[in-house]
């Protein structure tokens, strides 16, 4: 069942961690199943080294036989709202410090001013919303929201601001006298 998708959370979810993208238990994922229904991280899961058990099927109407991520109403408005593939969530710092100051966070940096433009600081009621126009948003305090048409796609948007959001860090702190 599923076992490319699986893989894949695998993957990335090793590469979040390792790149320091989210805390041991923090962040969650979700892909789209070709019958509607979601495949989602289980609610704790350790992203860094999903195993057997940590990932939990989602019915369309929402039903599930085991625990997914406390996330994944968010996840479900999201595919909603945009037709994406899948939802990435991610804790990455220095965009999550940025997102306690600011109402968005603007790259200076070519990378972030090319693939992401402006991402907003949102309320966690607007993520779905805000995620129609942007392929990624913070929840202010707490994290990234990512949508993609594949986990790599995702990853990248989450990786990029991270990097866009360390260089305005970087920056600031330059700046000071
Ligand atoms: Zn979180």
């Amino acid at each position: 069942m599923a076992s490319g998708y699986a893989e894949e959370l695998r993957t990335v979810g090793r590469m979040l961690w390792e790149a320091g993208l989210v805390s041991s238990n923090g962040g969650n994922m979700s892909v789209r199943l070709p019958d509607g229904g979601l495949l989602v991280t289980r609610t704790g899961a350790m992203l860094g080294r999903i195993g057997e058990g940590d990932l939990v099927t989602v019915a369309a109407d929402g039903s599930s036989p085991g625990e997914p991520s406390m996330d994944t109403e968010v996840h479900r408005a999201v595919y909603e709202a945009t037709g994406a593939g899948v939802v990435l969530h991610a804790h990455p710092r220095h965009a999550i410090a940025l997102s306690l100051v600011a109402d968005a966070v603007e790259p200076v940096d070519a990378e972030g001013r090319l693939r992401l433009g402006i991402v907003p600081v949102v309320e966690p009621e607007r993520i779905a919303k805000a995620l129609r126009e942007s392929p990624i948003v913070l929840a202010r305090g707490h994290g990234s929201y990512a949508r993609g048409d594949d986990l790599w796609q995702a990853l990248q948007w989450t990786s990029v601001l991270e990097e866009s959001a360390e260089v305005l860090w970087l920056l600031r702190a330059m700046r000071q006298p």
